[in-house]
């Protein structure tokens, strides 16, 4: 089966999601929606993409621009089987309600949601199985999505007693120029916990979980300092064992000259990353110590990669067309996803 997906909201994430729906053999992108005719629609054009607008009055605007759009969102609806919602969070939310329940259309939604919007939070290695058939899903956030990953192969592995993370947060996406800071740091939120734990705790609800958050002056990866205490007894090797046989998850090190975000930027790009996007959560493993039960190690998160397979297995999981690893596997190979 060919699954016929539509993607609303074509920024950060949409963009990307849209284009790897394309590389899809089991799926067809059948149009982006855009509330303005920007560059960015004329860029989804150049790629053959079918532009629609959001609403009747952004689809005049389109008209003034002399940019082609093939209608509007309720049009593109018609042909679908799926949505894929990558609006602001909060507008997906309103999206369900005024669009696709009326349409009885299935849809995928993103982390800026509050998880009651979806029948299931989802992070494809950790609760597939789950999400087989279910109408609506909300993929996590970047910073969830990373944790999950980590988190769920460690407790898998040797049992998690309780675990704590502090977050360390990009101000700002490349080209957002209305946020910050510029020179500061800023806890963000001031209040322990930030809510990063109980959105962990939508996915993998029985550990535990404690987080703190902080955002620094800079708009590539966030970096996670996880602590976790260990229900087994486990070697440092046994932990980087588990971590190289996860999936979207490697392990980087100081000595292959991967000493920060900045370099991991530096080898997207050296390796012709789409966007210079990491898909994989990268974990330096200098970090990885385990001391008297409690495992402790650092983790890099792009923040406008990480959730874009997620997408694509959820798009799979929902209308029940893979198994987990076939959808992974499939994912991963057209994304290029290494170990
Ligand atoms: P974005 O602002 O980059 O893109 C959203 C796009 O939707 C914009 O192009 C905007 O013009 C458009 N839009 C606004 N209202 C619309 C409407 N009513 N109909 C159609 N389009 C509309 O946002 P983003 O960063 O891509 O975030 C999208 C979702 O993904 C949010 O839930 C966010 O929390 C989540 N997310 C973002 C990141 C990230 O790092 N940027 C990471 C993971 C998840």
């Amino acid at each position: 089966m060919v699954v016929k997906v539509g993607v609303n909201g074509f920024g950060t994430i949409g963009r990307r999601v849209a284009d790897v729906i394309n590389l899809q053999t089991d799926m067809k992108l059948m149009g982006v929606v855009k509330t303005k005719p920007d560059y960015k629609a004329q860029v989804a054009l150049k790629k053959g993409y079918t532009v629609y607008a959001s609403s009747e009055q952004s689809l005049n605007e389109f008209k003034k621009a002399g940019i082609k759009a093939s209608g509007t969102i309720i049009d593109l609806m018609k042909n679908v089987d799926i949505m894929v919602d990558a609006t602001p969070g909060g507008v997906g939310e309103q999206n369900k309600a005024n669009l696709y329940e009326k349409n009885n259309l299935r849809a995928i939604f993103e982390g800026g949601e509050a998880s009651k919007v979806a029948d299931i939070s989802f992070v494809a290695q950790c609760n597939f199985e789950k999400a087989l058939g279910a109408k609506y899903i909300r993929c996590v956030s970047c910073n969830t999505t990373g944790l999950c990953r980590t988190l769920n192969a460690v407790d898998q592995a040797f049992g998690i007693k309780r675990a704590f993370a502090t977050i360390i947060r990009r101000g700002a996406d490349p080209e957002d120029t209305a946020r910050g800071p510029i020179d500061a740091i800023v806890p963000d939120p001031t209040k322990t916990p930030s809510h990063h734990a109980s959105d962990v705790n939508t996915v993998l609800p029985h550990i535990p979980f404690t987080t703190i958050a902080v955002k620094v002056p800079t708009t590539y990866m966030h970096i996670h300092a996880v602590n976790a205490t260990l229900k087994k007894t486990a070697t440092r090797e046994d932990v980087l064992n588990v971590f190289e046989d996860t999936t979207r998850v490697i392990l980087i090190s100081k000595s292959e000259g991967l000493a920060s975000t900045a370099e991991l930027f530096d080898l997207a790009r050296d390796m012709g990353r789409p966007r210079n996007d990491i898909y994989e959560i990268c974990i330096w493993r200098e970090s990885v110590a385990v001391i008297e039960g409690e495992l402790y190690y650092l983790q890099a998160v792009h923040q406008e990669a990480d959730v874009v397979p997620e997408n694509i297995d959820a798009i799979r999981a929902s209308l029940k067309t893979s198994d987990v690893q076939s959808s992974i596997k499939t994912t991963n190979a057209t994304l290029g996803i290494i170990k």
